[in-house]
Order: structure tokens, then C-alpha cells, then sequence
């Protein structure tokens, strides 16, 4: 018998040690407890399986990577940074392991083994939450540890920190005028799906559709409304915390201009026939491991359901909406009404 979250990832062939024979086995994961730091956690654990045998085993290699899964979810549990998150701070300053270990005064291999196995401490986490959102902080760290650095590549750290701290200061304003439209929805509601606007998250999901349905500008508010409206729906919150508005082509979140300059997308002009159409392109990696399961299935089922629509379809089928029938034009469409919204299989 199998858990009801056992899922097959795909079949291949592979040299079984039950049957001394290579032949396709069967690569799974399913959701397992287990220990770490003492204190017992839930995380996917990958396993091989043979059909002939009906036994299975974990290669050594997938033994390492379950490990850091289980590390993660401790991580996660505690509010610590996970190596994914690590390497993505890394990544974002454009910096071998070694380079940032050094930049913030460790060891030359204190990165790479919180990017592989290690579980930092409460400190050294804080020192890396801080550098990722604080780049004058990197920029001091990296003066007060030049010695570590050959003087070329110290100055390319150096200029590439500096046009970080310009493109931040950007950034939060922006960041302000997004707030500014939801200045009226500071508390949980029926308009905002009780949930508080959720920025880090919206980046998220505008970089999941760039990047899987590359929508237009129009199309790309149909799919964030319907992805709130959907999360709404089945766990009564929405995802985002974004307010919407009944406008002649739909749903449209307030503030839909600003949102499309969040870091993780950009807009590009293209010409269709007669028409400018505004394209919305991904711009950085979306960590898929930072949504839930639950958010991963709300949101490959929406990209499924409208990825080969058109925006004159999708407006359509938006029209047809109960929400949007039984709100006025302008009108703030309350979560009450998205959560008819209906349901759709891909
Ligand atoms: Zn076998």
C-alpha cells in the first residue's frame, strides 16, 4: 500500500541491486517524517522502486539530496534561510561560494556547506537575511574584508554592489506607490481575500506566468485574478492579498501598472497587426520551492487552463463570470463573489 501523496516522478532505466540487472525502475517521492536536530520533520523524500521485486532503495546520491530536503524543512520550520534561499542571495550579488563566505568575513567553505548540508546558526542566518536586503550593508562587509580579494575582482564586487544599491532605492519606491493604492485595505477583508498584500508573493506569481504562460499585460491580470479567486475559493484566502476592480476588460488589480514593475518581470512593447501589445517577460529565476504545494497546483492549473487562450478569449470568459456580473463597473469585486468563480480542469 502506498501513502496517498506517494507520486511517480518518471520511469528509467537503472542498474537495480535486487536484480543485478539494469532495467526501468521506478523514481518516486512521497511525504516522510523524520528527525533532524532531534526535533521531527515532514519533508518529500525521493526513493527508487523495482516492480520486479516490489522492494525499494536509495542511492547514495538521492540519500544526499533527501537529507537536504529534511534540512530545508527544519530550516523552513524555524524561519531559517534554506540553501535554495542562500544560493539565491549568492547568486544575486554574483559571487562564487568562496567569495561570499569571504565577503562576509568566514571561511572559504562556510558557504558551500550551507548551501549543501550544513544548518547555519541563528547569527550567521541574520548576517545573510540582512546583506540580501540591506546592499550597503554587503558594500561595507566587503570594504572591512578587502584582504580577501585580488584588487580587480575587489573593484567588480565593488561596482556591481554600488548599481545594486541604486536599482534598491528604485525599487522601494515603487514599492511605495504599490502601497499607496492599498492605503484603504490595511486590514483583512472581504476585498483583499483576508490576507494582507503580499509583494514577495505577487513577484512570485507574475515570475511563474512570465515565465510558463508569457501572457499580455491584459491577460496576465485575468490570470492573478484567477489564481486569487481560486486560492479564495478552496482555502478561503486569497493568495496575494491583491484588491481587484470590475473594469471593462475584467478583473484588474489596483496599483497594475506599478505591480508589473516588480523585479521579477519585465514589460515589452511588441507590435501585433495594427496594435502595441504590452508582453510581460521573466527577469529572474522563480524559486518554485518557495510556494506550497497547494499554490504550485492553484497556479500550473491556471497557467494550463489559459496558456493557449488569446486575451480576447480570456476577457470573454471573464465576462461570464458570476463576480463579474454582479458587480458595477469600478466597483472593488469582493472575495465573497470571486470565490463562485468556476472551477476549471485542465
Ligand atoms: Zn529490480
Amino acid at each position: 500500500m502506498r501513502a496517498p501523496n506517494d507520486l511517480l516522478i518518471e520511469r528509467s532505466p537503472y542498474e537495480c541491486p535486487f536484480c543485478d540487472a539494469t532495467h526501468p525502475i521506478e523514481i518516486r517521492k512521497r511525504l516522510v517524517q523524520s528527525l533532524v536536530k532531534n526535533e521531527p520533520v515532514e519533508y518529500e523524500q525521493i526513493y527508487y522502486y523495482c516492480p520486479v521485486e516490489n522492494d525499494e532503495f536509495i542511492p547514495s546520491r538521492i540519500m544526499d539530496h533527501n537529507l537536504l530536503k529534511a534540512r530545508d524543512a527544519y530550516r523552513r520550520e524555524k524561519g531559517l534561510l534554506n540553501s535554495d534561499d542562500i544560493k539565491e542571495i549568492r547568486k544575486s550579488y554574483d559571487l562564487t561560494q568562496k567569495e561570499f563566505s569571504n565577503l562576509l568575513g568566514w571561511g572559504d567553505i562556510t558557504v558551500q556547506r550551507y548551501e549543501t548540508k550544513l544548518i547555519q546558526d541563528a547569527t550567521y542566518d541574520n548576517l545573510m537575511r540582512m546583506v540580501a536586503e540591506n546592499p550597503s550593508l554587503a558594500l561595507k562587509s566587503l570594504d572591512r574584508h578587502k584582504n580577501y580579494f585580488l584588487p580587480e575582482r575587489y573593484l567588480e564586487i565593488r561596482t556591481l554592489i554600488k548599481s545594486k544599491i541604486r536599482d534598491k532605492g528604485n525599487y522601494l519606491l515603487r514599492v511605495q506607490e504599490i502601497k499607496n493604492y492599498y492605503i484603504d485595505f490595511e486590514e483583512e477583508s472581504d476585498f483583499n481575500g483576508y490576507k494582507l498584500l503580499d509583494l514577495d508573493g505577487i513577484n512570485r506569481v507574475l515570475g511563474y506566468f512570465a515565465k510558463f504562460v508569457n501572457p499580455y499585460k491584459v491577460k496576465m491580470m485575468k490570470l492573478l485574478w484567477y489564481t486569487d479567486a481560486l486560492h479564495s475559493k478552496l482555502f478561503k484566502t486569497s493568495m496575494t492579498g491583491l484588491v481587484y476592480q470590475h473594469l471593462p476588460l475584467g478583473a484588474v488589480p489596483l496599483g497594475y501598472n506599478e505591480l508589473l514593475s516588480l523585479p521579477s518581470v519585465k514589460v515589452e512593447e511588441e507590435y501585433v497587426n495594427d496594435y502595441i501589445g504590452y508582453r510581460i517577460y521573466p527577469l529572474e529565476e522563480i524559486n518554485l520551492s518557495s510556494f506550497t504545494l497547494e499554490e504550485l497546483n492553484i497556479l500550473n492549473s491556471v497557467a494550463n487552463f489559459f496558456r493557449d487562450k488569446n486575451t480576447d478569449e480570456v476577457i470573454k470568459y471573464m465576462h461570464e463570470e458570476v463576480a463579474y456580473q454582479e458587480t458595477e463597473p469600478k466597483q472593488i469585486i469582493p472575495y465573497s463573489l470571486a470565490q463562485k468563480v468556476r472551477g476549471f480542469e485542465s
